[in-house]
């Protein structure tokens, strides 16, 4: 039996980290862990990262290299900026790939995990076949990844703040405009549609705590209320959606995250509300994923695919 091909994936998080080793050939998860990310030691964080690889190589063999994925703008060099990651150590600056190649002893690249979402859709998800791949996360922000032939596009993570464009004046909603987006806008995209924002309109427009998956459910049911929050929610991500098409022209827009699993029934509403187009007959396509939860695992893997 020849000996596989096997690249750690890693994808690190404010709450949490989660690694796994994957088949290169097959695109597969063999084995993969999930622990809560160690904030107040930079040496203790580092050794967790390699304790898990470690054992996981025990379980399946050690991986040649590792790809990592994390929320900051990663620099050419494999440093970060420390904007998104909200771990203390994790600053401007922070030689991350040097760090972890050194706690390794392996070939370490690091990426922006909007990108690498957007990697691995382009690569095995909505996004295969087609050239240009936008993927947008709808989570607890918006993430913007856009990738063109099966690479991501440009040599840095230019866009992965794209989910701050504006779709309305700001200042229309009380709970959604208390205070200003880290951005410094009101009326941003991430301030209306990430799961969060849809999660502070549906609790001040029906009163109740209900959840966004609840929200979708309710308007499958015909439920006339979580029908006119919905129609809304729409009318707000094509607001965004079409500004995306002037914007990057991509082929296939991927919608993910925790939101998207409740729009897969309006794929084609979004389509009909789609109506920008870069050239006669352009026409952008709309998916909804189907990835599953280790998405960022094989995204931070496929660096070294
Ligand atoms: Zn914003």
């Amino acid at each position: 039996m020849s000996a596989r091909d096997l690249v750690a994936g890693i994808d690190i998080g404010g709450t949490n980290v989660k690694a796994g080793i994957v088949d290169v050939a097959s695109n597969e998860v063999l084995a993969s862990c999930d622990f809560p990310t160690i904030r107040d030691s930079e040496q203790a964080f580092l050794e967790s990262l390699s304790a898990a690889v470690a054992q996981l190589a025990e379980q399946v063999g050690k991986p040649r290299a590792a790809g990592i994925s994390i929320g900051s703008y990663v620099f050419a060099d494999g440093s970060i900026d420390g904007m998104s990651s909200f771990v203390p150590f994790l600053i401007h600056g922070y030689p991350l790939a040097d760090r972890i190649r050194d706690a390794f002893g392996l070939p370490v690249r690091v990426d922006n995990d909007a990108r690498l979402i957007c990697l691995a859709e382009a690569r095995d998800g909505a996004g295969k076949g087609f050239s240009r791949v936008l993927t947008l996360t709808l989570g607890t922000g918006i993430g913007v990844g856009l990738c063109e032939d099966g690479r991501p596009f440009g040599g840095e993570p230019f866009i992965h703040l794209a989910g701050h464009v504006k779709v309305r004046t700001g200042g229309e909603y009380p709970c959604l405009d208390a205070e200003p987006c880290y951005c410094g806008m009101q009326g941003c995209f991430e301030s209306t549609c990430s799961g969060t924002s849809l999660q502070a309109y549906v609790h001040d427009r029906l009163g109740a705590d209900i959840t966004n998956r609840e929200l979708f459910e309710r308007a499958a049911a015909d439920d006339p209320a979580a029908a006119e929050i919905v129609e809304w929610y729409l009318d707000m991500l094509a607001r965004a959606l079409n500004q995306y098409v002037y914007l990057y022209c991509p082929d296939v827009i991927v919608i993910g995250g925790g939101v998207a699993k409740g729009l897969g029934r309006y794929s084609d509403k979004l389509d009909a509300l789609l109506v920008a187009e870069v050239y006669e007959g352009q026409k952008t396509v709309i998916k909804i994923t189907d990835l599953k939860e280790d998405s960022g695992i094989l995204g931070a893997a496929s660096l070294f695919a």
